[in-house]
C-alpha cells in the first residue's frame, strides 16, 4: 500500500513514543467514599458519615467486572502504570485515525481542523555553539 511521507514520518512517531512506554496497567482509577454493609455503621447515620474517600481499581476479569481498594502506597506505586495506560489508548487512537485516512480519504469538503497547524518554517533552534553576531561594521 502507498503511503506518502507525512504519514509515514507520523506512523514511525507514534510507533516510537509506544515503544518508549513502560509498564501499563488495564482498568481504570477512581477516588470515591462509600457505605458499607454495616447498618448500624456511622455511614448509614444522620447525617451519614461516609467511608474514605478511598482510591478503587476497577478491571474486568475474565468478563468480570473486579474492584480492589487501593492504599496509598499502592496508589502512589501504581499511579504511573495507569497514566501509562491512558497514554497508550491516546496514541493508539492517534494510530486508528491515521490508519483510517488511508482506507477512507478524508472527504473533499472536510472542515478545517482547529488549531493543529504546524509550520515547520521557523527558523528559531537555537544552536549550542556560540557565535560572534554579524554586526554591520563601519
Ligand atoms: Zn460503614
Amino acid at each position: 500500500m502507498k503511503v506518502n511521507a507525512r504519514r509515514q514520518a507520523k506512523q514511525a512517531k507514534l510507533a516510537a513514543q509506544l515503544a518508549e512506554i513502560g509498564f501499563a496497567l488495564p482498568g481504570s482509577l477512581t477516588v470515591k467514599a462509600y457505605r458499607c454493609g454495616k447498618q448500624n455503621c456511622r455511614c448509614h447515620g444522620e447525617p451519614p458519615q461516609l467511608h474514605g474517600p478511598y482510591a478503587f481499581w476497577t478491571r474486568k476479569v475474565n468478563n468480570k467486572t473486579v474492584t480492589r481498594m487501593l492504599n496509598d502506597e499502592e496508589v502512589g506505586n501504581y499511579q504511573p502504570m495507569f497514566d501509562n495506560a491512558r497514554k497508550i489508548r491516546e496514541l493508539v487512537s492517534q494510530l486508528h485515525d491515521l490508519s483510517l485516512e488511508l482506507v477512507e480519504p478524508p472527504a473533499a469538503n472536510s472542515k478545517p481542523k482547529t488549531a493543529t497547524a504546524t509550520k515547520a518554517t521557523s527558523p528559531k533552534t537555537s544552536r549550542p555553539r556560540t557565535r560572534k553576531a554579524a554586526k554591520p561594521q563601519g
